[in-house]
């Protein structure tokens, strides 16, 4: 790690800082209650290092097979104080993978899917890869028309695959996750948070304990508080551009 690109993920970890807290303020809102998950896709494990070391708790990935190795090259003092999330899409045969290095994957969105991390979260644990649950949310598609697609239950569909991994024996339903539809404006992007917080909110109704709403990313994390998200993922804004 040279001193250069240290104190790049500095500056850029603090700026994001500076956004998260005063959007907190704006919104009347305590910044201990949003959790700062950093999208570390394309960027290599000594970077996790690195933002560890800066004090970043939470990190997130979205392709098994990088996210896998990169896991894998983690020191395990690093591991051991690192929750690592699952953001992308997920193929079903890739979930038995996914749950041997993951604690968190936010991208449910299908019954065979969350049959599947189940199956394989209980392999792991059989076989002491993993020693708890994994915590799982429920991607939510909030595009509208043409702009749905990037993943995710439609609306309508949520409470069923929610349903499903609360009945899970190795899974925890932890609540709500989504990204903005492409193509909006901030209040179209502003409109969609807020009927992924609707959602949350009867979701809530039904399993209190599912109460994280994971949206924002590093343009549109300010709208995401103003919302009322519990979980930002911020690559580009604190990683920098893709290389
Ligand atoms: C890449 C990614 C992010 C981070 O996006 P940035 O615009 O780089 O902050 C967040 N969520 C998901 C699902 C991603 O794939």
């Amino acid at each position: 790690m040279t001193d250069a690109r240290r104190l790049e993920l500095e500056t850029n970890l603090v700026r994001v800082h500076e956004r998260i807290d005063a959007a907190c303020r704006a919104a009347d809102r305590d910044p201990a209650e949003v959790t700062l998950v950093a999208i570390t896709k394309f960027f290599p494990a000594a970077d996790v290092v690195t933002l560890v070391e800066l004090g970043v708790r939470h990190v997130g990935e979205n392709r098994d097979q990088e996210a896998g190795a990169k896991v894998a090259e983690l020191p395990a003092e690093v591991r051991s104080v690192l929750t690592v999330h699952f953001v992308g899409q997920l193929q079903t045969n890739k979930a038995r993978h996914v749950v041997r290095y993951a604690d968190v994957v936010q991208s449910a969105d299908r019954d065979r899917l969350v049959d599947a991390l189940d199956r394989g979260a209980g392999a792991a644990l059989e076989t002491g890869e993993r020693h708890t649950p994994v915590s799982v949310t429920v991607q939510v598609d909030l595009g509208e028309g043409e702009a749905r697609g990037r993943g995710g239950a439609l609306p309508d569909e949520v409470p069923a695959v929610a349903e499903r991994i609360a009945s899970s024996e190795h899974l925890r339903l932890r609540g709500v996750m989504a990204v903005a539809p492409l193509g909006l404006d901030g209040s179209g992007t502003r409109a969609a948070f807020d009927r992924l917080l609707a959602l949350s909110r009867r979701l809530r109704g039904d399993h209190p304990g599912a109460s994280w709403v994971s949206a924002g990313m590093s343009g549109d994390l300010e709208t995401a508080v103003a919302s009322g998200a519990t979980h930002l993922r911020v690559g580009t804004a604190i990683l920098g551009p893709r290389r």
